[in-house]
């Protein structure tokens, strides 16, 4: 097991796992690897992060915090987590979590749990599933009269069986946040919730537990649930699994997952897992949301999202998105021209961006690719300061800029010189129209894509040009947002 464990870490985790090891060794603590990385070396899979467990003794009382500090290498951070007495160790290659046995117990359903010392056995059965309840002794110590696996509640056999199951009735009632860990790793693990723990499932559900557990308890399972596609989790299938165990609708009433959204959470799970195009910055459980809730009606979407405490901007984007979306794939559908595609998805975050891939048919798809990947980052021949080198001052300077990155995408606009000429044109314009109809209202928007900025000017509509050729299409620098 311990050639297993070895075998599975990174460089970074095993420089970290070995000093921990060592300092147990030295010091006669009692260490054992837990929960997930046993269960999956069981199942020959590869460890997702190693988890470590100190068991306190009369002869040597020390806890994790104390070994963790002792073997902490330098140039590592030791992270402590008060509430649960656990710590992490980290370094900038790796991170490992150690953690002191400890007893739970519920005040009331849904709060978060009281926590108190106990033995290495209190702290398996307070776990969520049999399959997470093992553990493997690794230091002299703990291997003292511990037989090599240790397994209080068959969790061997129901990770061979393909199954998850509660240790006892009151498991969900106890902690409903346990449901969504349960289709996690049932999609996870292709595993199987057994009919004891659907029944405790239901019976929580009846009791009304779920309503007891906050808005951002909720959230956060979303979030690993989410965060769990970029390590090749189905979100549809654990999402139907929530719906089928009638959780969805605890969770808000009239919640479930509407067919149209099942092939466009599939195939955000794929880009999650391998992105089609890089996105900084993105956090994978807003985009879910995103394609997750587009077809319920806006009033079940902004409940759903208020339940899940989402708030402010970000909630006011996912409740947006579905008229975004509209927009978005009607225009990419007819899109002529590179420049046209680039004024449509310029402003857009990269959360719904991946969301609007996610629903795009094929072709559009394409589209919204190879902007991603190639014009995106292209930058027109010239800048603003150029613009007001040449002569053009105030709104006009955004608005010529947005309409020659469209020309040149297009291919309309090549050279700086050209580039120069077309603001001129497009300045002497707009400054005849002013002196024409000073007060008259801004038609339409123009945009920096960059920074999705928008500037209000008098846009004419396109006239002939000596620098665009009669065939270049009607240019329309908008932001969706604002169309
Ligand atoms: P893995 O089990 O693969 O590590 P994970 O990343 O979801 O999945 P963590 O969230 O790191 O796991 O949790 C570590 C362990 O803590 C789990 O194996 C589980 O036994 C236990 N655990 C986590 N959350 C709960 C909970 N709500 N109730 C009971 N046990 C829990």
């Amino acid at each position: 097991m311990l050639d297993a464990v070895r075998r599975g870490l990174t460089p970074g985790e095993a420089a970290l796992f070995e000093a921990v090891l060592a300092e147990a060794e030295k010091r006669h603590v009692a260490l054992y690897l837990v929960g997930g990385p046993v269960r999956d070396i069981l199942l020959g899979r590869g460890l997702r992060d190693v988890d470590l467990i100190v068991e306190p003794r009369e002869d040597v009382p020390l806890g994790a915090a104390e070994l963790a500090r002792a073997a902490a290498p330098a140039r590592s951070q030791v992270v402590e987590h008060d509430r649960f007495g656990t710590v992490r160790i980290e370094t900038a290659d790796g991170a490992l979590d150690v953690a002191t046995v400890r007893r739970e117990s519920y005040a009331r359903p849904g709060a978060l749990p009281s926590v108190e010392p106990g033995t290495l056995e209190d702290d398996l059965r307070r776990r969520d599933f049999t399959v997470n309840a093992l553990a493997v002794p690794i230091s002299a110590a703990a291997r003292r009269g511990r037989p090599a696996l240790i397994d209080p509640e068959s969790g061997r056999d129901d990770v061979s069986r393909g199954v998850l199951r509660v240790f006892h009735a009151a498991s969900f009632h106890d902690d409903p946040t346990r449901a969504l860990r349960a289709a996690r790793l049932a999609e996870r693990l292709g595993f199987r919730l057994s009919r004891g723990s659907r029944t405790a499932l239901r019976d929580a559900i009846g009791a009304g537990a779920f309503s007891a557990v906050s808005g951002d308890r909720w959230r956060r399972e979303f979030e690993k649930l989410f965060d769990d596609a970029r390590r090749g989790l189905d979100p549809a299938a654990a999402l139907r699994m929530l719906a089928e165990w009638h959780v969805l609708g605890a969770l808000e009433p009239g919640l479930s997952v509407p067919k149209l959204a099942l092939p466009a959470l599939r195939r955000l799970g794929r880009s999650l897992a391998a992105p089609p195009f890089p996105a900084a910055r993105l956090r994978p459980w807003a985009a879910g949301l995103a394609v997750w809730l587009a077809d319920l009606d806006a009033t079940s979407r902004r409940r759903t999202l208020r339940r899940f405490a989402v708030r402010g901007e970000l909630a006011q984007r996912i409740a947006e998105f579905p008229r975004l979306r509209n927009r978005c794939l009607r225009t990419l559908a007819t899109a002529r021209g590179r420049g046209s595609v680039d004024a449509l998805l310029g402003g857009i975050d990269e959360e719904r961006l991946l969301a609007l891939f996610a629903y795009a048919p094929p072709a559009s798809r394409r589209r919204l690719l190879r902007w991603a990947l190639e014009d995106r980052t292209r930058r027109p021949p010239v800048t603003g300061a150029d613009l007001v080198a040449a002569g053009l001052s105030g709104p006009v300077v955004g608005a010529a800029l947005a309409r020659i990155r469209l020309a040149w995408l297009d291919g309309a606009v090549h050279t700086r010189d050209e580039a120069i000429a077309l603001a001129r044109e497009l300045g002497a314009r707009l400054g005849r129209r002013s002196a024409s109809r000073p007060r008259k209202r801004a038609r339409r928007v123009a945009t920096r894509p960059a920074t999705g900025k928008s500037t209000k000017v008098s846009l004419p509509a396109p006239e002939p040009s000596s620098i665009l050729p009669a065939a270049t299409p009607p240019t329309r620098a908008l932001h969706p947002e604002r169309q």
